[in-house]
């Protein structure tokens, strides 16, 4: 239910949440301009969003219309429609360190347990220890993956992996690719090729580009998500390492500054650790 996912977020995200219980006082209806600015910077808030939300508000204001205003930062592109779409193939994106494979293994395991199938492409190729962690998983979590050598063309597998899907009727595909910093030419050509072999094997895939971005980053993981999002279009983000930072407030700059919607948050290293995200449940935790 509703309450039971607030009442999650709140205790998976309890760091930033009780740092910031410190500076506004409990169920006051209204709150000052000064306030809202002190809850905003101690949860690590940039100060241009919290002007940008503050905008045009007058000096005092209520808990609702506050609410109204931070549940807007988070407003961005459209939601993508899951249903009718089979085999549905998410690329996943990302920095190396970033969380990504341990990401690819949660999100496998929440569809599993709501009843799909899924299978993962083995697709950063550039790293045996990647192709070596991934498969690791999938047997841990008892799911098919498809995989090379290292070194080979990350988007032959990508092609494998849905064309696996697709013969053995699987709901979902899953498929990672390598995560060496986007300034190097290579990795921005071999991302384009995998989305463009991803839509030879089945047209209109990927159906999402997901972008892992490491939460305690801040800045530098906005950055590296800008210069994905220039090479291939990022469509949504997950937030990584949540848990015991006190950060949580990063999430408002992420998506703001992104301009795109937060999908999942991580928070932490096992298989149940990925929450969905919803900003209507974050931001009443943080004015709860
Ligand atoms: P990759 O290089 O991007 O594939 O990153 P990994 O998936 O290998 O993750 C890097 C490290 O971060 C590993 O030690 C993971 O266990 C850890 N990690 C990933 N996600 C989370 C998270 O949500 N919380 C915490 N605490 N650790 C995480």
């Amino acid at each position: 239910t509703q309450e039971e996912s607030k009442n999650f977020l709140s205790k998976a995200l309890s760091k930033t949440f009780s740092s910031i219980k410190n500076v506004v006082p409990q169920k006051k209806e209204k709150i000052s301009f000064d306030e809202i600015e002190e809850l905003l910077i101690e949860s690590d808030v940039e100060y241009e969003i919290i002007e940008k939300a503050m905008n045009g508000l007058p000096d005092m204001i209520t808990r609702k219309q506050l609410r109204h205003r931070l549940v807007m930062l988070f407003e961005h592109a459209p939601e993508v429609n899951l249903q009718n779409t089979k085999p549905f193939v998410r690329l996943i994106i990302g920095v190396n360190g970033a969380g990504k494979t341990t990401t690819i293994a949660k999100l496998a395991n929440n569809l599993k347990r709501n009843g799909q199938s899924v299978i993962l492409g083995a697709g950063d190729t550039f790293r045996a220890a990647a192709i070596e962690q991934l498969s690791t998983w999938a047997e841990k979590l008892n799911i098919p993956i498809i995989k090379t050598k290292q070194g080979h063309d990350a988007s032959a597998v990508a092609f494998d992996t849905i064309s696996a899907a697709i013969s053995r009727n699987i709901d979902n595909v899953i498929i990672d690719t390598a995560g060496r910093l986007q300034t190097q030419t290579n990795l921005n050509n071999e991302l384009k090729k995998i989305v463009k072999v991803c839509s030879k094997a089945l047209p209109d895939a990927p159906h999402q580009k997901l972008m892992i971005l490491d939460g305690t980053q801040g800045n530098s993981a906005i950055a590296q998500a800008k210069a994905f999002n220039e090479i291939v279009g990022i469509d949504g983000i997950i937030v990584t390492k949540l848990d015991g930072t006190a950060k949580g407030g990063a999430l408002f700059s992420i998506s703001n500054q992104l301009e795109l919607p937060i999908f999942y948050i991580g928070i932490g290293e096992k298989e149940n650790d990925l929450i969905e995200f919803s900003p209507d449940n974050f931001v009443d935790s943080l004015l709860d």
